[in-house]
């Protein structure tokens, strides 16, 4: 580098490009005498926490002001998350307790005048962080064959639609058929998914429906999130030339919260399926001892690309439900799923070593906050009471956080 010899602008500019004046710059001795860290000596150094970088997946400017305002009040954090702009929609994130940063980052999407926030974790190692290129969603696979409702099959036509995070074996039964939900991270250069293929050797393929949970806006013309057909192009298409319809975009009624629908548990809120990075384990374990067996884990998380997660990877979410009461505006509390950062732990370990091929168990009980609440009075007072109030509608849970859910959509 440095070769060439003109920097003409450099008498008049204060600000140049850096990568600019270096191409062009011829640099002395001192400045060319690096300081070299080792990577041993990096490693024991604290970590910088629960940092993340951002970007919205849309073509419009927009404030940072205004995006903050509308995350923060969605999120509504603990503790008040910084943003520091590095350039035009892209941003890092600090939260500033493990709680903050599970919600952030798995109970998404979070939507921004309809478009999704991306965020990934960032490690702090540069000044400028990779874009984030992928927007975690729930999505539902429906009417799969009974034969085939397994979590092997499940993870891989869930693999057919994005980059697999978790998929769930409890079978979600509606008046129009049966559903699984799978957590996947879409591609946003990609056209979403509508169907999944599922081929019998010998047989003609079954195309399963491809159904999306809480979506951020998406165009109806090229199957791209982040637009609408309105603007793509001209925008001007004619009905068939629509081919992404809003037929993609799951009934709300069965994971809206606050309707009749599958359950909902939040992986932040219940253990730390998610950790910081460097977190410990936190909370974890422990306080699960005494659930029914409905209330373990029905999730097996699984690493991109697919395959199953070996233990370090694949993550716990399943203990707890104490911070149902207080959860966030995802489609649904997020049971067992967790993002890249996770690290610990020998609850993970269990559940993923259940995770292959298990026959779906039954779907877990749902226990409002105010029946927990009354059931706990109920078991102090008298124990044989407790057991009348076991099972309340095995098949279809309420949801939780109906309170704080509307709030976070309001914001958003
Ligand atoms: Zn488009």
């Amino acid at each position: 580098m440095a070769s060439g010899s003109k920097v003409r602008s450099g008498k008049t500019e204060k600000y140049l490009d850096v990568d600019e004046l270096l191409k062009n710059l011829n640099l002395h001795g001192e400045e060319l005498n690096e300081v070299v860290l080792a990577k041993e000596e990096v490693r024991r150094w604290p970590e910088v926490k629960w940092l993340a970088a951002g970007t919205i997946l849309t073509r419009k400017s927009f404030s940072m002001q205004s995006l903050k305002n509308t995350l923060q009040a969605a999120w509504n954090p603990a503790q008040e998350v910084k943003f520091h702009e590095i350039e035009p929609n892209l941003f890092v994130m600090q939260a500033f307790c493990l709680g903050d940063w599970n919600r952030i980052m798995d109970n998404g999407p979070w939507l921004f005048r309809g478009c999704a926030l991306m965020a990934e974790a960032f490690d702090g190692a540069a000044v400028k962080p990779p874009t984030p290129n992928r927007v975690q969603v729930w999505a539902q696979i429906h009417k799969i064959p009974p034969l085939f409702r397994n979590n092997e099959v499940l993870s891989q036509l869930a693999s057919r639609v994005g980059d697999v995070v978790a998929v769930d074996g409890n079978v979600v039964q509606t008046r129009n058929g049966a559903f699984h939900r799978i957590r996947v991270k879409l591609n946003p250069a990609k056209p979403l998914t509508r169907f999944v293929p599922l081929t019998m050797e010998g047989s003609d393929p079954m195309f399963l429906q491809v159904k999306y949970e809480k979506m951020p806006k998406h165009c109806e013309h090229c199957g791209l999130m982040g637009h609408t057909y309105l603007e793509c192009g001209t925008g001007e298409y004619e009905e068939n030339q629509l081919q992404f319809g809003q037929w993609m975009i799951a009934e709300d009624i069965y994971w809206k919260p606050g309707t009749p629908g599958i359950r909902t548990r939040s992986a932040a809120s219940e253990g730390g399926s998610v950790r910081g990075r460097g977190q410990k384990g936190g909370r974890g374990g422990g306080r699960f001892a005494g659930r029914s067996a409905h209330n373990q884990r029905k999730w097996v998380p699984i690493p991109s690309g697919g395959k199953k997660r070996n233990s370090g990877e694949a993550g716990l979410g399943m203990d707890r439900e104490e911070d149902l009461e207080d959860s966030t505006s995802s489609p649904l509390k997020q049971p067992g799923v967790t993002g890249q950062a996770e690290k610990d732990s020998g609850a993970r370990k269990k559940l993923d070593m259940n995770a292959g091929g298990e026959i779906p168990p039954p779907p877990p009980e749902y226990i409002t906050p105010s029946e927990k609440k009354k059931r706990m009075r109920r078991a102090a007072d008298a124990a044989s009471e407790k057991s009348d109030k076991g099972s309340v509608n095995s098949d279809m849970v309420i949801t939780a956080d109906v309170a704080a859910s509307e709030e976070d959509r309001r914001a958003q």
